[in-house]
């Protein structure tokens, strides 16, 4: 566990806010895909304070993702920013004193994530050759638009998503 995702509640106390500036490797968000990868480090800007008796992260997010054309199977780059991002805790469910972050994190990345791309921003050049292939068989080509989902196994339920 790495120590930059710990938020120390103690230090927060008397109302002092902390800095949040830090970019992470995107091997914390341990994907099992093999589509979908992110690019580069993951940007995170924001602060952590406490309010009335909760701690409050607002964060911003920049990271860049490559997934496959749903069509042509080519790679598309997407980016994934997330801004104005806050996510509240109860400080007394906080009971080490120590909130790590590194979970609702990673589930806010991958709800932002798209589930599918289209190379050419939408035209994928090999599109009109699949149209003309399918086109006696429509509903094989629906499922290519709309049933493509890579990574509908995610669990994402548990996200607790606030904005103010
Ligand atoms: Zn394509």
């Amino acid at each position: 566990m790495e120590d930059s995702f710990k938020i120390f509640i103690e230090q927060l106390r008397e109302g002092r806010t902390e800095e949040i500036k830090e970019c992470f490797s995107p091997a914390f968000l341990q994907l099992q895909e093999d589509e979908l990868h992110f690019l580069d480090k993951i940007a995170v800007d924001g602060e952590a304070y406490l309010a009335d008796d909760d701690l409050v992260l607002h964060l911003d997010i920049d990271a860049q993702c490559s997934l496959p054309c749903s069509i042509c199977n080519g790679a598309v780059l997407k980016k994934v920013n997330i801004s104005d991002f806050y996510y509240t805790v109860p400080v007394k469910k906080i009971k080490s004193g120590v909130y790590d972050y590194q979970k609702i994190l990673r589930e806010t990345i991958l709800l932002e994530t798209p589930a599918f791309a289209e190379c050419n921003e939408g035209k994928c050049p090999q599109r009109k050759q699949i149209e003309k292939y399918f086109k006696k068989e429509s509903s094989v080509l629906s499922e290519v638009e709309e049933g493509y989902q890579p990574f509908a196994n995610l669990d994402l339920d548990k996200i607790k998503k606030q904005k103010f």
